[in-house]
């Protein structure tokens, strides 16, 4: 790394430990920060600072919230009686720009990877249960990841809530729109295959 300032060289160490930031990706960045007026800076520390101490998890769903029930937990014109369990935060954002779905959520913070030691502990298993013997909850959507680990955690919370009598759903998964089938790879179209339905 070439010679920096000390201060200088600080920012580039702690922006290269962000995702998808290299060397020169940070040093542009700090560059930046430097050139930036120190009201510019100030609001950029105060907004990472703010994003550690004014949020935290909610009660119920364990949603990102700035208090002690989240926006879709607080929202009694969403329906209590559909709960969709996702892996992490940003994944509701995801579902809610479909527009297409009006019901609760649940956080996992994760999904269960033995090979990492993640197993049901290190997630918020127990606080689904909760939410769902304390909810009106009559549906669960499994709408983890289609990855290896997505899929073993469906499978796991599909065995552990069965005993709920509660209906279990598992998102579809195929092939994306505007592609090709000769571009899919076999399990997805495997999948797409299993999937079909009636139209
Ligand atoms: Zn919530």
């Amino acid at each position: 790394m070439p010679d920096f300032a000390e201060p200088l060289a600080r920012l580039i160490t702690e922006f290269k430990r962000l995702p998808g930031i290299g060397q020169k990706s940070a040093q542009r960045l700090a560059f930046h920060v430097l050139r930036a007026s120190r009201d510019d800076a100030e609001h950029l520390a105060q907004a990472v600072l703010d994003v550690k101490d004014k949020l935290g998890l909610c009660s119920v769903c364990n949603n990102i919230s700035e208090s002690d029930l989240c926006l879709f937990c607080r929202d009694s014109t969403r329906d209590p009686k559909v709960v969709c369990v996702v892996e992490e935060p940003h994944n509701i954002v995801g579902i809610e720009t479909t527009r297409e779905y009006q019901g609760r959520y649940h956080v996992l913070h994760g999904a269960l990877s033995p090979l990492d030691g993640i197993g049901p502990d290190r997630l918020k298993v127990q606080e689904l249960l909760a939410q769902l013997q304390s909810s009106a909850a009559e549906e669960v959507i499994l709408a983890t990841n289609p990855t290896v680990e997505g899929e073993a955690t469906a499978l796991y919370l599909a065995r552990l809530l069965k005993p709920f009598g509660l209906k279990l759903t598992r998102i579809a998964q195929g092939v994306p729109m505007g592609g090709d089938l000769e571009y899919a790879d076999h399990v997805t179209l495997a999948r797409a295959m299993a999937g079909r339905r009636e139209i």
